[in-house]
């Protein structure tokens, strides 16, 4: 499959400036759990900056829209595996979250497919995490489960996680560095159990 199609396919990756290689997107309105907590002040979804500025554009919308969508066709992990060969770093969800455990799973084909790739996806669906055994999961991909609210502590029952700090105690170097992760990996690292990041 060339890319092109590949592109067609699956509505094509996205480019974060923070990030050291690309990232796949999906709507946040259409976030399971993450549209509900968008409504709960406090809550790390609360002034979701994929539900404001240049995400509330048509052309935004329908491209995320498109990318849900394209879930469902049957080409999608063969056209996943085409665009991702060959990065060495690769972010799922900069915005939007896991839909069900079939994506979960197709996912999981496209990261075993990607053997160079390391993959990174932060989470806040306990409920698809739950249905897992962390030792199943591919070795080059590390799900992370982020708590769901500010100043809350990483979740137990899961061995790789995500916090936010509105106090001391941020792990992430992102700010000091112009917003970019260099040559940070932290959220990669099965080493690093827990990444704190400072609240926005
Ligand atoms: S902890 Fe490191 S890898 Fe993760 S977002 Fe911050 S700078 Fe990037």
């Amino acid at each position: 499959m060339l890319k092109k199609e590949a592109r067609q396919i699956t509505g094509g990756l996205s480019k974060p400036s923070k990030m050291p290689g690309p990232a796949h997107n999906l709507p946040a309105w259409k976030c399971l759990t993450g549209a509900k907590l968008a409504k709960v002040p406090g809550s790390v979804c609360a002034g979701c900056y994929a539900l404001k500025g240049r995400y509330r554009f048509k052309n935004v919308k329908d491209a995320l829209s498109r990318r849900l969508q394209a879930l469902e066709d049957p080409r999608w992990v063969e056209a996943m595996t085409v665009l991702i060969q060959g990065e060495k770093y690769f972010r799922w969800h900069d915005s939007g979250d896991i839909q069900s455990l079939k994506h979960l799973k197709n996912i999981f084909t496209v990261c075993k497919r990607t053997p160079e790739t390391r993959h990174w996806m932060p989470t806040r669906e306990a409920q698809f995490l739950k249905q897992l055994d962390p030792a199943a999961i591919p070795t080059n991909l590390i799900i992370r489960m982020s708590s769901h609210m500010i100043d809350q502590g990483p979740v137990k029952f899961w061995p790789w996680t995500s916090t936010v700090t509105s106090q001391a105690g941020r792990t992430c170097p992102a700010p000091e560095q112009g917003n970019e992760c260099r040559d940070c990996r932290a959220c990669w690292d099965r080493s690093t159990p827990n990444v704190c990041y400072g609240k926005h």
